[in-house]
């Protein structure tokens, strides 16, 4: 029975958003909550941006350490063979790609100007494809930008020509939030029926329906006897109105009415991991979580009115589909209220010690503590806010890796 698989990509589309992103650490970090959480795939970056070299290379080398395992890193590139090839030579390391160009005549048309036909589209994808696959690639995706406003026939040739090509699944972007859960069921089982190819729904919310949208497209690739493969992002912060939030996706296909008797997660995916995460995804992109979020908001579990404070008192499943505890909830946290020691670019041996003390980490020598607050300094400079708990462990645990990370020198 073909299965629904994650694959995030908060640390592409996430951070492409205007006005927001995450420093290289909180990227590498975002990763390892991920891969924690049981996240098939996380869409780590852009090979081609020069800034990305380093952090690609220090996560794939997570990746071998066994750090990063079993999560899969995939890079995000455009569908032109120069640009596979500038990936595999800044990031030489890349094993998984998606590979991405617009589909629909409105993009064709208004962002190529005439310069493109349909044809051209086809060329350049499987071109692409070649040389993902002629470099190494172990596993390809090809996006179609825009699916949702292109004709059903041409995105058959399209998916049929990647695969013929070798490209693993098919990326198809809603990339408007235009469609509604009818519209993709109908047109992704199309898909998955006429190419034969296992389908990712690449889900935005400017309708507001980028969850149900994305478990429709998720039934309608399993109903046409193909995996899906659900592209989410922490918090659901992505573009515009963003994507489909991961913790949320999660809940919907895990706890909606009938839906996993048939569809159901592929892997181990663990829910209480989901606090964490969307905390952390929270605090650094500077993005509050709102009240009504589903699962991790502040209201989620909160009760008030007389009859449902009542019946949650009696039964929580009077008024609560799943627990708290589930999402890893529950926990009293420590807030600070009167005296606070941070990190920061200019913090001291003093002070870092203290905080460092706090968390139980102890250092061999004074000398190793003040290699390791230089790595913290550094780290403070990209993200301009104090540094949590799992981040000062990370550099402390892994500082030579720290080192490359925290490293923006340009390669070329
Ligand atoms: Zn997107």
């Amino acid at each position: 029975m073909p299965k629904i698989y994650l694959l995030d990509v908060t640390n592409r589309d996430g951070v492409q958003t205007a006005k927001l992103g995450l420093s290289k650490l909180e990227k590498t970090m975002i990763n390892i909550y991920l891969n924690e959480m049981g996240v098939f795939q996380s869409e780590f970056g852009f090979p081609t941006s020069r800034h990305e070299s380093r952090y690609l290379q220090t996560n794939l080398e997570l990746a071998e350490m066994g750090v990063l395992k079993p999560l899969r890193l995939g890079g995000w590139i455009r569908a032109i063979a120069g640009d596979v090839e500038t990936a595999f030579r800044m990031v030489p390391g890349t094993r998984h790609l998606n590979l991405s160009i617009s589909t629909s005549n409105q993009m064709i048309n208004g962002k190529f100007q005439g310069r493109k036909k349909r044809d051209d589209i086809i060329r350049e994808m499987t071109a692409a494809v070649d040389a993902a696959r002629s470099l190494g690639a172990e596993s390809i995706g090809v996006n179609a930008e825009d699916a949702s406003r292109t004709e059903l026939d041409f995105l058959v040739k399209f998916g049929l020509a990647a695969k013929e090509h070798g490209a693993d699944r098919l990326r198809y972007c809603d990339t408007l939030g235009y469609d509604n859960p009818f519209t993709i069921y109908e047109t992704i089982r199309a898909l998955a029926e006429n190419v034969g190819m296992p389908i990712e729904q690449h889900c935005h919310g400017d309708l507001g329906m980028a969850v149900g949208n994305s478990i429709a497209g998720a039934k309608g690739a399993i109903d046409g006897g193909q995996d899906a493969y659900i592209n989410t992002t922490v918090n659901g912060i992505g573009e515009r109105s963003g994507n489909a939030d991961l913790v949320a996706v999660v809940l919907a296909v895990t706890k909606s009415k009938g839906f996993t008797e048939k569809y159901q997660l592929g892997g181990s995916v663990d829910l209480s991991k989901a606090w964490r995460i969307a905390r952390f995804a929270s605090y650094a992109f500077g993005v509050p979580i709102p009240m009504n979020q589903p699962g991790v908001g502040a209201n989620a579990f909160a009760h008030e009115s007389g009859i449902h404070a009542d019946g949650v008192l009696k039964d929580p499943e009077n008024y609560e589909l799943y627990g708290f505890e589930e999402l890893g909830r529950g926990e009293a946290e420590f807030v600070e209220t009167g005296r606070e020691i941070c990190t920061g670019e200019y913090s001291g041996i003093s002070g870092f010690s203290h905080i460092m003390g706090r968390i139980e980490v102890s250092f061999a020598s004074r000398e190793e503590a003040n290699d390791i607050l230089e790595l913290v300094r550094y780290a403070n400079v990209e993200s301009q806010k104090p540094l949590v708990e799992d981040e000062l462990l990370f550099i402390a645990r892994y500082p030579e890796i720290a080192r490359k990370l925290l490293t923006l020198t340009p390669l070329e």
